[in-house]
């Protein structure tokens, strides 16, 4: 039997069994408007974990988990000695969470080993599913801390130093909750990770498209911006006398607006976060700071945002009314993910006939790391109204499965089938 071919092909998940699996684990933390708040190592988190492993464990896996808390559940190939096809994500939330950012992608991993049980499939290369620590940021910074550890990204000794503001470190509460392994926090040869994960965005459901191939993801910059110029009462300045720091700041605004418009269709810009002094009534504003969010497809494209940025603070600064300071705070490269496993993707789709298109993550995620060390793609599946880190965040049951159904045959065309 070749094992490039798949003789399984006409495998599907059991779709009822997964989303009873994601509303289990969407009780633990749940909240009366219906989302999850599920914060990385408190003690909810503790028992979604305990229960992902209890999962694990009665599907036949053996459970490892690592220095920082990444847990990995493994089904053995029939070569145990190849390097596994991973999947998985995270299942810690925002505050506001809801139950599919990140726990679609642990449990349609889980599914797939169960249903590969079910069928009596032995995959040549081993299948582990990973569950990434504190991906959210939201308790403990820096976002994707589990898989930016585990390649390198980061030192492991920082972030178990790293605070919660009750001053809890991330070394203490690990050990609390008992997810400390022993494991070391590093990456080990892997065939190929793939990571299912609700879009986020709008774009799936606008075009009414089941499956997003994701080709890699945005690149970002993000700057502090402060604009200086001088407060006075409102009443006697005349207006060509003023230096009002909010007028300026809101052309800058409008400016940056453009970049992005002006490097469709992957470009974004956004200013999220304004803070104008004194903010009074009567008072022109003589110092406003601000937040600026870039991202592109590309460096070249990132790039030649950041210089028209400059261009334009330079431009203010150059008129003489107020004084603009522009300071770069984050830089996060453009990520392409690997041809054969998107193809992968794109191939598993296109054969069971789901309405699919290339898309390009503007979000971070797991997978964005990991395709640092591994041949890496994502799948993505419509989310209703593109709303995620919201408690009214939802998916239909019948993309739940479509992207499970597209993981499941991905992994095995990259892990293969043993002859039996
Ligand atoms: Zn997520």
């Amino acid at each position: 039997m070749d094992t490039t071919a798949i003789p399984t092909a006409a495998m599907r998940i059991d779709a009822q069994r997964l989303w009873d699996s994601l509303m289990s684990l969407a009780r633990i933390g749940a909240t009366p408007k219906g989302g999850v708040c599920r914060l990385a190592l408190t003690d909810l988190d503790r028992q979604g974990r305990d229960l992902f492993t209890q999962w694990a464990k009665e599907a036949g896996c053996t459970v490892r988990v690592d220095e920082i808390g990444n847990i990995f559940a493994r089904r053995a190939g029939m070569d145990d000695t190849l390097p596994p096809v991973l999947t998985g994500s995270h299942i810690d939330t925002q505050p506001t969470g809801g139950k599919f950012d990140g726990n679609y992608g642990v449990l349609a991993g889980l599914e797939v080993i169960r249903r590969l049980i079910d069928e009596g499939v032995q995959t040549r290369a081993p299948i582990e599913v990973v569950v990434w620590t504190n991906e959210e940021g939201s308790r403990f910074v820096p976002v994707m801390m589990g898989s930016g550890v585990f390649v390198g990204a980061f030192g492991l000794q920082d972030v178990l130093k790293q605070k919660d503001t009750e001053g809890k470190s991330v070394g203490d509460e690990l050990k609390k909750i008992g997810y400390a392994g022993t494991e070391k926090a590093a990456h080990f040869p892997i065939k190929a990770y793939f990571e299912a994960h609700i879009e986020q965005g709008p774009i799936l459901e606008a075009s009414d498209t089941v499956i997003g191939v994701v080709t890699g993801a945005l690149g970002q910059r993000w700057y502090d911006v402060v604009v200086t110029g001088m407060e006075a009462h409102a009443g006697p300045t005349p207006m060509e006398l003023r230096k009002d720091a909010l007028l300026a700041a809101a052309g800058l605004i409008q400016g940056i607006n453009r970049i992005a418009l002006d490097h469709a269709p992957h470009a974004r810009s956004t200013v999220g976060w304004i803070d104008a002094y004194p903010n009074s009534r009567n008072v022109i504003p003589g110092t406003v700071k601000f937040s600026v969010d870039l991202r592109a497809a590309s460096d070249d494209v990132l790039s030649a945002m950041d210089r028209e940025l400059k261009a334009l603070c330079d431009g203010l600064r150059n008129e003489g009314r107020v004084e603009v300071k522009l300071e770069q705070v984050v830089y996060f490269q453009p990520q392409p993910f690997h041809d054969e496993q998107v193809g992968a993707v794109r191939r598993a789709a296109g054969r069971m006939g789901y309405s699919h298109k290339d898309i390009v993550s503007g979000a971070g995620h797991d997978a964005v790391y990991l395709a640092r060390v591994t041949p890496t793609a994502m799948i993505f599946i419509p989310c209703k109204d593109g709303i995620s880190h919201n408690e009214i965040e939802d998916a239909l049951p019948e993309h739940i499965e479509a992207g499970c159904n597209v993981l499941l045959q991905a992994m095995l065309e990259q892990a293969g089938i043993a002859e039996s």
